[in-house]
């Protein structure tokens, strides 16, 4: 009798301990180039039995697949802005989980003109919402149903414990870019979206224990030959900036995404290049990574590609 008892208490320690896990999966570590290991950028985040996804990129669904989620287990979607490269998988999403039987409609956050890129790809797909509403398939319409809330600076999300906190970056010309704080009683992470450096990220992560930033490079070379180059970059956050970043905000572990690579530069050079001025930890994504957010933490493959 006592060592059930014990034991059942066991259980219950260890169920509170896991409770405040954040979980986040790289879905798409990329940018609008076409790369089969590099998807254009979608981040997972679960907390309890919540799924969220910030942006859905191209291939979203794949990667969701290969991590073993189903499509209609979304039903937060979290917008940065809307760069084609954050928004190409959502249809995707929207209609695949309909024919997945999704029961509640989807929630989707984003920036002014969410409602209307939502509202065309509904016009888009007219024909089909209408063949499947019918025999044999006989979907109901009422799942297909989209809650839209444009957010804004400051905008707050609390859902079972997790509370999401939009944030405005420097992505011009988008006027309309933002970067998310997420966080629980005991965890804090910030995903920047795309966005060149700004003062918003440092205050917002501070004390964070992990900062998902987005990372663009071109050697001096490119930049000088190439003036578009200098422009793309411009809206971007180059190496010498992260360092910089790192060292003010000194999160657990920063993870490099969205990784913009303009002449070709390695993976590795890059993080050489940023180790150069900062001694915390460091990595750049790659697809299907999986990082637990809690006492220690645990970085791992969701899957071999
Ligand atoms: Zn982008
Ligand atoms: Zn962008």
């Amino acid at each position: 009798m006592m060592r059930k008892f014990v034991f059942l208490f066991l259980i219950i320690l260890s169920t509170n301990i896991y409770a405040d896990i954040i979980k986040i999966t790289i879905l798409g570590s990329g940018t609008p180039r076409v790369n089969i290991d590099r998807f254009s950028q979608s981040i997972l985040v679960e907390h309890k039995s919540d799924k969220f996804l910030f942006d859905v990129g191209r291939g979203a669904l794949l990667r969701l697949s290969q991590s073993n989620i189903f499509p209609h287990e979304i039903d937060n979607i979290f917008f940065t802005h809307l760069h084609s490269d954050h928004i190409l998988g959502f249809s995707d999403i929207l209609m695949t989980g309909w024919i997945y039987h999704r029961q509640s409609g989807l929630n989707v956050f984003g920036p002014k003109g969410t409602r209307n890129f939502i509202d065309s790809t509904f016009k888009a797909f007219e024909e089909d919402i209408k063949v499947r509403s019918m025999a044999p398939e006989k979907l109901d319409k009422n799942n297909l149903q989209t809650n839209i809330k444009i957010i804004s600076d400051g905008y707050i999300h609390k859902e079972n414990g997790l509370t999401i906190e939009a944030f405005s970056v420097k992505h011009e010309p988008f006027t309309d870019a933002f970067g998310f704080k997420i966080s629980n009683n005991n965890y804090c992470m910030v995903i920047s979206g795309d966005t060149t450096y700004t003062e918003q990220v440092l205050e917002k992560a501070k004390d964070c224990d992990l900062l998902i930033h987005e990372i663009a490079h071109a050697s001096e070379h490119t930049l000088n030959k190439y003036p578009k180059a200098k422009g793309i970059i411009s809206y971007h956050t180059n190496a010498q900036q992260i360092s910089k970043i790192i060292n003010t905000v000194k999160p657990r572990l920063t993870v490099l995404n969205h990784v913009l690579s303009l002449d070709g530069t390695s993976d590795d050079e890059i993080l050489k290049e940023i180790k150069k001025n900062t001694s915390h930890e460091v990595i750049i994504a790659k697809d299907l990574m999986s990082i637990d957010l809690k006492e220690e933490i645990y970085i791992y493959k969701q899957k071999k590609l």
